[in-house]
């Protein structure tokens, strides 16, 4: 057992992987902001040659994300998005098949749609909250299972363990989107997962300042091969970006903690609120699959979504009298967003495939913030009051 494995997650999220700097010891890795390295001679380097491949800031952020899951150096790419990209080129060539959960972030659905198709890789969106709909969707050249859970924005989850063991029977890649939990609320590679992969814009880095994405494992070949893939794609986070994540890792199991404390305050109170109609959330009583989210999750998450009895309109109304509450894309960060999904973050996912889902165009999505939840409620409810007398 290495040193790490034996600290908890908060010495973890501080101290993983990191040391002081050699030269000088400060105590934070330097932002190395140089495109290239001077060699000692042909063929002889320092690790470095060129940032496109490796830069010493990245890689400290690659060491402190891999301890946080008990892996080796996470890959780190300048988004989320390249992450997903990088990890499909990684492996499926033409001809090839994934299975993705039906719920996803819309820009997934978009890579697949306007890239995917057009090069022979096949994706098939699957109810993954049921783990023998993904065994009966799997064909002789599917190569990768990716999930997202709980999914983006309707807070499905799916059985990470029950995923696995489908994944691991046919030897498919099984990769988990982590980006509402992150591995201190989930830890997908213990549930049996060979992927996690992040959004680190989201509450990774947590103050709204970077974009950013990562992939861990305990597999080294993947691993190689997705450092191969992002030198060839181009797709290296920047050093000034890597440190800032850096800095916000350190306080990330303090701000879980809070953003699902708060949420749940919130989703509380929304769902006692005469005018909504309904809230997801996986730490209420009435969520559907609590008993899975208290299983393998750590706590609920910040993340809520709901709808009012008013429909799309009322909703409209509130997103748009919301004061504290900044009606924004993205979440994860320590100000409250409130995003409306269908216009937002799943405009390129057809109308009649988002109602199909759960995707209504009323819902709401709450990425709860670290303002006081007496604040944040305080604005959803003036908000709600106006969503009310708004004419039909
Ligand atoms: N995965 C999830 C669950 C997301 O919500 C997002 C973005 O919202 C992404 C991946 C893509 O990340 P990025 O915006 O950093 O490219």
């Amino acid at each position: 057992m290495s040193k790490s494995d034996a600290q908890g997650i908060q010495t973890r999220a501080v101290r993983g992987g990191l040391s002081p700097d050699p030269v000088t010891g400060a105590i934070l890795t330097p932002i190395y902001q140089s495109t290239t390295y001077v060699l000692d001679g042909i063929g002889r380097h320092k690790g470095y040659t060129y940032s496109r491949a490796a830069n010493p800031t990245v890689d400290a952020l690659e060491r402190a994300l891999g301890a946080l899951e008990v892996a080796p150096p996470a890959v780190c790419f300048g988004t989320g998005m390249a992450a997903v990209v990088a990890l499909f080129f990684s492996l499926l060539r033409t001809g090839d098949h994934a299975i993705v959960s039906d719920v996803v972030y819309g820009g997934v659905v978009r890579f697949a749609r306007i890239l995917l198709d057009g090069l022979g890789v096949a994706c098939s969106f699957i109810d993954t909250s049921r783990a023998k709909d993904v065994e009966h969707a799997l064909t002789r050249r599917t190569r990768l299972i990716l999930v997202e859970t709980p999914a983006n924005p309707t807070l499905k989850l799916t059985d990470i363990e029950a995923v696995a063991r489908v994944a691991r029977a046919a030897h498919i890649t099984f990769a988990v989107d982590n980006t509402f939990l992150t591995p201190v609320l989930q830890r997908p590679l213990d549930l049996g997962a060979d992927v996690t992969l992040l959004s680190t814009t989201k509450y990774v880095e947590g103050h709204n300042a970077t974009v950013g994405g990562s992939i861990a494992s305990r597999d080294a070949a993947l691993l190689e091969r997705l450092r191969l893939v992002r030198k060839t794609l181009g797709s290296i986070q920047s050093p000034q970006e890597a440190w800032l994540t850096l800095r916000g890792l350190k306080t990330l199991p303090l701000r879980m903690q809070q953003h699902s404390a708060s949420a749940l305050a919130i989703a509380a109170w929304l769902e006692r609120h005469p005018a909504v109609e309904r809230v997801a959330f996986p730490g209420l009583a009435s969520f559907p699959q609590r008993d899975l989210g208290a299983r393998q999750q750590a706590a609920p998450g910040g993340m809520i979504s709901f709808e009012l009895r008013g429909g799309a309109r009322a909703g409209t109304a509130l997103m748009n009298s919301v004061k504290l509450c900044a009606l924004a894309e993205s979440l994860g960060a320590a100000e409250t967003l409130i995003t409306h999904p269908a216009t937002m973050t799943h405009p390129d996912v057809p109308q009649h495939e988002r109602q199909a889902v759960g995707i209504s165009d009323g819902l709401i999505r709450l990425s709860v913030g670290l303002e006081d939840p007496d604040d944040i409620i305080a604005d959803l409810a003036q908000a709600l009051e106006r969503s009310v007398l708004c004419p039909a």
